[in-house]
């Protein structure tokens, strides 16, 4: 761009630290986008990675295969929910996105139904910046009217009311009824990011709601895309945002923290329903094969990764932070230019009534020694789940006096 938002150079990272040229640190708030849930430069990953580059770094995953992406599939396949048992390895979570709405719209062309492939979904939703991922982003803050002649035109419901911890309410789903009583002849598939809604605006909505939406797709057979590309990992408190309404999907996308922030990988995955039926018909594959899919080095170190958490003392560390980011965060409700505070597990939020001044903020956030990058009118935190509660306090305290200023 020609005229861009300040940026700082980073020189290393270690634990829950990011060192700047000239040598200052900054604790860092956002896991690099949910990503780097155990912090930065972890010995066990290093390990992984230089182990991996010393016996296979690449090689293609036509007709062959290794075992570092049968072992992470394996693993998945185990952790998550339970009618998940076929995978699909890509680059990123935008394309783990597209690989799930092609498998959505493959599937009823498989199965004789090929009018079935347009998408419903609810708004502040964000599925990533690829073409068919932004169709089902939300209109408003993903730009849609810049792309309206090429983009898909896809259904969209409000997005749930009820929040995590109200009373569910029926009336939260009637509308995405109505959708699905009125298009479930042409509709292939719901894509919803699972209780939390993410870069659409950081809300947590009702578990019912998930529950709800399962028994209406498949009344209309429909099938259900669950974004857990940043929920995926313990995030919220659960190893998937899915297990809060204790349902599962048909299609479950993962990415972010797959590789604990290491490298790029994403995971799409599906029911052996979905695999068997779009293999029944011609041409017997899924049309998808990115050039670095399986990638060993980003399948060993995810492998690592995912080891390492559930070693770990996951749950307790999440609660605490839940804990503390409540204690810490709520007083600021009483803010004068605070709309709302809302914590879930790893994720803390203050939603300001106006826009902010993202360049300002941003110098103030690096004068308190903190790494913390709002948007719109969120200022938000989701740090590495290794953070103590020292450190914790220095991010959540920053934010505090950034919402009084
Ligand atoms: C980040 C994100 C994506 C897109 O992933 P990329 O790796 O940035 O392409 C998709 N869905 C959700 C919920 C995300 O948070």
């Amino acid at each position: 761009m020609t005229d861009p938002l300040p940026v700082y150079q980073a020189v290393s990272a270690s634990g829950v630290r990011i060192r700047l040229e000239g040598g200052q640190e900054l604790i860092d708030g956002m896991s690099s986008w949910w990503a780097a849930i155990h912090g930065y430069s972890h010995p066990v990953l290093n390990k992984a990675v230089m182990e991996q580059t010393e016996t296979m770094a690449h090689v293609m995953f036509g007709g062959l295969t290794h075992a570092p992406a049968v072992e992470l599939a394996q693993l998945l396949i185990a952790i998550t929910p339970e009618p998940l048992d076929k995978i699909f390895f890509s680059d990123s979570g935008s394309v783990a996105i597209e690989v799930a709405l092609k498998m959505a719209m493959q599937y009823w062309h498989a199965a004789g139904r090929p009018e079935k492939h347009r998408m419903l979904t609810i708004r502040g939703g964000y599925h990533g910046d690829t073409f068919h991922a932004m169709s089902v982003c939300d209109p408003v803050t993903g730009m849609h009217h810049l792309f309206q002649h090429v983009l898909p035109r896809q259904l969209f419901a409000p997005m749930p009311r009820c929040r995590f911890n109200d009373e569910w309410n029926e009336k939260d789903i009637a509308e995405m009824e109505r959708l699905l009583d009125d298009h479930h002849h042409e509709l292939a598939a719901v894509i919803i990011e699972p209780i939390v809604q993410g870069a659409g605006g950081m809300r947590f909505y009702h578990p019912e709601y998930l529950r709800r939406l399962r028994e209406l797709c498949d009344r209309h057979c429909v099938l259900l895309i669950f974004d857990e590309i940043a929920t995926g990992f313990g995030r919220s408190g659960k190893l998937f945002a899915a297990e809060h309404a204790g349902i599962s999907p048909d299609i479950m996308c993962l990415g972010k923290a797959l590789t604990g922030g290491y490298m790029t990988l994403a995971a799409t995955l599906a029911t052996d329903d979905v695999a068997a039926t779009i293999s029944s018909a011609a041409p017997g594959v899924f049309m998808h094969g990115p050039t670095f899919m399986g990638n060993p080095l980003a399948c060993h170190v995810a492998h690592a990764s995912i080891n390492l958490l559930l070693n770990s003392p996951w749950q307790e560390r999440l609660q605490a932070m839940e804990d503390q980011l409540r204690a810490e965060l709520f007083p600021a409700a009483e803010l004068p230019n605070v709309a709302d505070v809302r914590v879930l597990g790893g994720i803390g939020v203050i939603e300001m009534r106006d826009q902010l001044d993202v360049a300002e903020l941003q110098q103030f956030f690096l004068q308190q020694g903190v790494w913390i990058r709002p948007f719109t009118n969120l200022i938000y935190i989701m740090p590495p789940y290794i953070i103590d509660p020292m450190d914790l306090r220095k991010l959540t305290g920053a934010m505090v006096e950034a919402a009084s200023l």
